[in-house]
C-alpha cells in the first residue's frame, strides 16, 4: 500500500503522519521523496489498514493498494529510477555500466592483462570469479581467496571496481572488505538465507536472475535483500532455460521494459552466459542497450582457447574493443553515456 502526500506537506507534517501510521497499524514506512511527489510505502501486514480513514487526513492526497507482492523494489514506491553508487561510479544513471573480465581469475598475469585492456577500451568495472559455481565438482572451482587477492591487485593497477560472485555466507565479511559489487549467481537467486544476510550489509549487490525464475520471483529475491535494509540492488538478466538448445540459455530481453515498468532498480544484461557463444555477444549487447538496459556484464579473456572456464563465450580483448566502439553509437542514440 502506498500513501501519496499533498505536495505542500512540510517535513514535520510528513514525520508526524509517518509515525502515526507506523504506530496505528504496526507497519514500516519506506519514504520516497521525488521531485514532485512524496510517497510513503507501507511495508508489512497492511491488511488492516483503513485507506478511507487515511484519506480523511488533509495532507494525504491518495492511498493506493499495491497489488504486487514486492514493495521496496516496486516503482510505485519509488517513481524515480534508482542510481546505485559504487565508489565514484553509478549504476542506473545516464552512464552505462560496462562490467568486463574473465569468467574466472586464473593468474595474476591473466587478470591484470585483461583488466588493463578492458579499461583501455572503456569498461567501468572488472568482473572475475574467484569462487566458481561449477556444475561438476571435478571442474575448476576458482582460486578462491587467492583469486580475491589477484582481483585487488588488478584494481590497484587499473582503478576498476571489483564485481565477483559470493557463494557462501561464510565469506561475507571478506567480500564486504575486498569487493565493490557482490555478485549473486543464478543458482543462488533463491538462497533466501543468503539473501537475508545481504540485506544486513551496505554494499551493492548484482543479483542474477535464476535460470527458471519468473520476473516476479526475481523481484521477490531483490525484495528479500531490500527488506533487510540494503536497497543497493542491481538486477542482471543472464538468460533463462527454455526448450531451445542451440544457445546455452535464452536471452529474455523483454525483461528490460518489464523491469523498467515494475521496478526502479537498474538492470544489466549478461549476453555471455545468455548465449554461451562469443560471436553472439556483440549483436545482443547492442540490442540490450537499445532496449534500455543500464549496462552489460561481458566475459573477456586474453586467451579464450585456454580458458579454465567459459572460453567459448568469451570475447578477446580486441573483440571487446570493437564492441565498445559499436556500443558508443547505440548509447548516443538512446541518450546514454558510455
Ligand atoms: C558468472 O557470471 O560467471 C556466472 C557463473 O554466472 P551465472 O550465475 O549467471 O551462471
Ligand atoms: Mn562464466
Amino acid at each position: 500500500m502506498i500513501v501519496v502526500l499533498e505536495p505542500n506537506t512540510s517535513k514535520e507534517e510528513l514525520q508526524h503522519i509517518a509515525r502515526w501510521i507506523e504506530d496505528k497499524y504496526s507497519v514500516k514506512i519506506h519514504l520516497s521523496r521525488g521531485e514532485n511527489l512524496t510517497i510513503l510505502g507501507l511495508v508489512g501486514n497492511t491488511s488492516n489498514v483503513d485507506a478511507e480513514q487515511l484519506e480523511a487526513n488533509e495532507k494525504i492526497k491518495t492511498v493506493i493498494n499495491v497489488a504486487e507482492p514486492f514493495k521496496k523494489a516496486n516503482r510505485l514506491f519509488h517513481p524515480d529510477s534508482s542510481e546505485i553508487q559504487v565508489g565514484d561510479r553509478t549504476i542506473g544513471g545516464e552512464k552505462l555500466a560496462i562490467i568486463a573480465g574473465p569468467c574466472s581469475v586464473e593468474s595474476e598475469e591473466q587478470i591484470v592483462d585483461v583488466a588493463k585492456s578492458v579499461q583501455k577500451s572503456g569498461a567501468g568495472f572488472l568482473r572475475g570469479g574467484a569462487f566458481k559455481p561449477r556444475t561438476s565438482p571435478y571442474a575448476f572451482q576458482g582460486l578462491k581467496y587467492e583469486g580475491l587477492e589477484l582481483l585487488k591487485e588488478a584494481k590497484k593497477i587499473t582503478g576498476l571496481p571489483i564485481v565477483t560472485e559470493l557463494m557462501s555466507e561464510r565469506d561475507l565479511d571478506v567480500f564486504v572488505e575486498d569487493v565493490d559489487v557482490i555478485q549473486i549467481g543464478t543458482r543462488n537467486m533463491q538462497n533466501f538465507e543468503l539473501l537475508k544476510e545481504l540485506g544486513k550489509i551496505d554494499k551493492p549487490i548484482l543479483l542474477k536472475r535464476g535460470m527458471s525464475a519468473t520476473v516476479e520471483e526475481f523481484l521477490m529475491s531483490a525484495e528479500y535483500i531490500m527488506a533487510g535494509g540494503n536497497e543497493k540492488v542491481i538486477l542482471c538478466e543472464r538468460g533463462i532455460r527454455t526448450f531451445e538448445t542451440y544457445t546455452r540459455n535464452t536471452l529474455d530481453l523483454s525483461i528490460i521494459p518489464a523491469i523498467k515498468k515494475l521496478s526502479h532498480l537498474p538492470i544489466v544484461i549478461d549476453p555471455s552466459h545468455a548465449t554461451g557463444k562469443w560471436w553472439m555477444v556483440e549483436s545482443l549487447s547492442k540490442a540490450a542497450i537499445a532496449a534500455g538496459a543500464d549496462g552489460l556484464i561481458i566475459e573477456v579473456h586474453n586467451n579464450p582457447e585456454e580458458a579454465l572456464c567459459d572460453g567459448q563465450q568469451s570475447l578477446k580483448p580486441t573483440g571487446f574493443d570493437d564492441l565498445m566502439i559499436e556500443l558508443k553509437k547505440i548509447a548516443k542514440i538512446v541518450e546514454r553515456d558510455i
